[in-house]
């Protein structure tokens, strides 16, 4: 399998889109682990939104440009989104970037937005450039009326008050790489001490992590402050979790829900959703849906709407469980720790 990324990054749009349909029509997509001892009682479905508005492209190499208009859309798409989910009672992990928990913030005394927080270097990843200013040079230290697409106190508590029990997850506090090599361990603790300190100003515990654009590290960091899970794209789609070396629960992620640049039909996008549900409870397996809520318009409108009224349809007749991320970390952890204590009585017997 390792020569696939490589085979396709050769490939056009259109032959990318036509070979994806065709893995998917043959089967051989979603890649299903039908070996797992899956220690669950039916397969698991989670939803988690990467909300992160304008903080998400402001160092984008392609998308800096859109930063705002993306930050604005997120906004007037999550209260159709909280809508949606609770027509359907769905909970959602909103892994939230900790500066939307302000509703404003001010230039420290130096001048500086944020003065008391570590920055990282300059550096460049996959996705994004950061060379040059400060790094937080396009926080505009005002307030969510005057910049909406930089603060959300607003929105976090209109997700607060839903019937629909979401979770409120981390993503860090200012969207950076929380890689090993991009961000020091001092970094990664402020990132995340402030996190918390913000979160738990609205009552939330801060359980599951979502790392930003696809970077990772600093486990230990995130073990330390009590984080138990985050997402990670893994060999398998529809898989199990596992618990890494440093008791983490690394929680398969599977497949992210937006418009598909070639053009695919609303019917062909469920056809998708219906394989990856019909193999996670089949075999018992998590399947792990992934969002922007500033995700495409029609696929908000025409899509999203079908793919929920299809996972309460699995859900309702005791096909799948709908769990949060921090749910599934609690649940895997208990029913192992079952596992192992079986086994260990096994052993002594
Ligand atoms: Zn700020
Ligand atoms: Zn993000």
């Amino acid at each position: 399998m390792n020569i696939y990324p490589k085979f396709r990054s050769f490939l056009s749009d259109k032959n990318k889109g036509a070979l994806t349909r065709f893995l998917i029509e043959t089967g051989l997509k979603p890649r299903v682990n039908h070996q797992a001892d899956s220690p669950f009682k039916r397969g698991i479905v989670v939803f988690s939104a990467d909300f992160e508005m304008a903080w998400a492209f402001r160092f984008s190499k392609t998308k800096h440009k859109e930063a705002i208009k993306k930050g604005l859309e997120e906004r007037e798409n999550i209260p159709v989104l909280l809508d949606l989910f609770k027509r359907f009672n769905i909970p959602v992990t909103w892994a939230t970037v900790g500066h939307l928990f302000l509703s404003e913030c001010k230039k420290g005394s130096n001048g500086l937005p944020h003065s008391e927080m570590p920055r990282p270097e300059f550096f460049e990843n996959r996705n994004w450039s950061f060379n040059s200013g400060d790094w937080y040079q396009h926080d505009p230290c005002s307030d969510y009326k005057t910049d909406p697409a930089w603060y959300a106190s607003d929105l976090i508590d209109l997700i607060l008050a839903s019937d629909v029990n979401h979770e409120i997850g981390c993503h860090t506090f200012s969207h950076l790489d929380f890689s090993y090599n991009n961000c020091p361990k001092l970094l990664a603790d402020a990132e995340l001490d402030i996190c918390i300190k913000l979160a738990a100003g609205k009552g939330i515990t801060l359980r599951s992590m979502v790392f930003p654009g696809g970077t990772h590290g600093n486990f230990e960091s995130l073990k330390e402050k009590g984080i138990e899970c985050y997402r990670k794209p893994m060999k398998y789609h529809i898989g199990l979790p596992y618990i890494d070396p440093f008791g983490l629960v690394a929680i398969p992620s599977s497949l992210g829900l937006d418009k598909d640049p070639y053009g695919w039909s609303k019917e062909f996008h469920l056809k998708m959703i219906r394989n990856y549900l019909d193999k996670a409870a089949k075999y018992k397996l998590v399947c792990h849906f992934w969002f922007h809520p500033s995700m495409d318009l029609w696929y908000l409108e025409n899509v999203m709407p079908e793919v929920l009224k299809l996972v309460a349809n699995y859900r309702d007749p005791s096909k799948i469980y709908v769990k949060t991320m921090g749910q599934v970390a609690e649940e895997f952890k208990k029913l192992t720790a079952e596992t192992q204590r079986r086994e260990d009585r096994k052993a002594n017997a």
